[in-house]
């Protein structure tokens, strides 16, 4: 038997069902927040509270028993709120450390650090494993696994301080990554070569949004060296339409790749990045619940078997917190 941290405390890994394996609870800009509570779309805790319990347990009528929420440093984690959510919606949510920038890091570390003005141990080394040893900002809440991001702008000083950081506390504490990858510019090869510098056991790293892309040949080269593909943005479908998304799941499970694959939305039930109504408008289906309600029935109609999905949502997550 083997337990993964949840913000409900230690489950065993062979309970997690059906899991979905990047959606977000909140994403917030907290100082925006503070200072601009209406813009681009307004706060109100309680109701926001509300309606992510709502959607959390819409979410779990479907049979998802299991989300993993890598919203870290950079997207407003704030692990209270996570919990007062998580008391009245049933269904385990795992929390993650790391920091998400695509190309600077936050200013409480520019002169911290080796080789730096103040020239200490790397501290987010230390603040990964805190939060995965200890516990969060004083909550039980332990995070279950790291993250970080590399985008269009590549490995930035920043993002590759963040990424060997990642690598180490990984090393560490045997704790599996999540990175938030841009396909296009082939960035999740990029992440493995760095990870795999920082000793890096590359089948514990879920390569994210692979499945913005079609690239079949990019998708199997960062499969065969070990990770998984997050096929993780299903209702994304501005950024690739639905029928490419699901398309290349199709083709990739024929290839035999089915091992090699999570899914998710990458959704939030609350995102302070756009106009609520806009993104409604511009996404509808990007919500907890287009996969159980679009997505799998059309994986199956195209030919992905019963054994695949269960790999894809049951199997393939319980073996990267195992
Ligand atoms: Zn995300």
């Amino acid at each position: 038997m083997s337990n993964v941290e949840t913000v409900r405390g230690p489950v065993d890994t062979a309970s997690l069902g059906n899991v979905l394996m990047h959606e977000h609870v909140f994403v917030i800009g907290t100082e925006m927040q503070q200072n601009y509570p209406d813009y681009p779309s307004a706060w109100d805790e309680d109701a926001r509270v509300a309606d992510a319990v709502t959607k959390l347990r819409e979410c779990k009528a479907r049979g998802i028993d299991t989300i993993v929420d890598p919203t870290v440093i950079g997207l407003g984690r704030y692990i209270p709120r996570i919990q007062a959510v998580n008391e009245q919606a049933d269904i385990n949510i795992i929390a993650a450390t790391g920091i998400y920038t695509y190309n600077e890091i936050p200013f409480q570390f520019h002169y911290n650090g080796p080789g730096l003005l103040f020239d200490v141990a790397e501290p987010m080394v230390e603040l990964f494993v805190k939060d995965i040893r200890d516990g969060i900002a004083g909550t039980a809440v332990k995070a279950a696994f790291l993250k970080c991001a590399i985008e269009v702008q590549g490995l930035t000083p920043g993002v590759e301080r963040v990424m060997r950081a990642v690598g180490q506390a990984h090393v560490e504490t045997g704790k599996p990554i999540t990175v938030h990858t841009n396909p296009h510019t082939e960035s999740g090869l990029v992440a493995q070569r760095v990870l795999a510098a920082e000793g890096v056991d590359l089948s514990k790293v879920v390569i994210g949004h692979s499945g913005d892309s079609t690239d079949l040949d990019y998708l199997c080269r960062v499969a065969d060296a070990g990770s998984y593909l997050g096929m993780d943005r299903f209702g994304l479908d501005l950024l690739l339409p639905f029928e490419q998304r699901v398309d290349t799941v199709v083709e990739m499970a024929r290839r035999g790749y089915a091992e090699k694959m999570v899914l998710a939305h990458d959704a939030a039930c609350f995102i302070d990045w756009f106009v609520a109504d806009a993104k409604e408008q511009a996404v509808p289906n990007w919500n907890f619940n287009h996969i159980s309600d679009d997505v799998i029935p059309a994986l199956r109609e195209r030919g992905v078997t019963e054994e695949q999905l269960t790999t894809m949502l049951v199997d393939n997550p319980r073996r990267y917190f195992s």
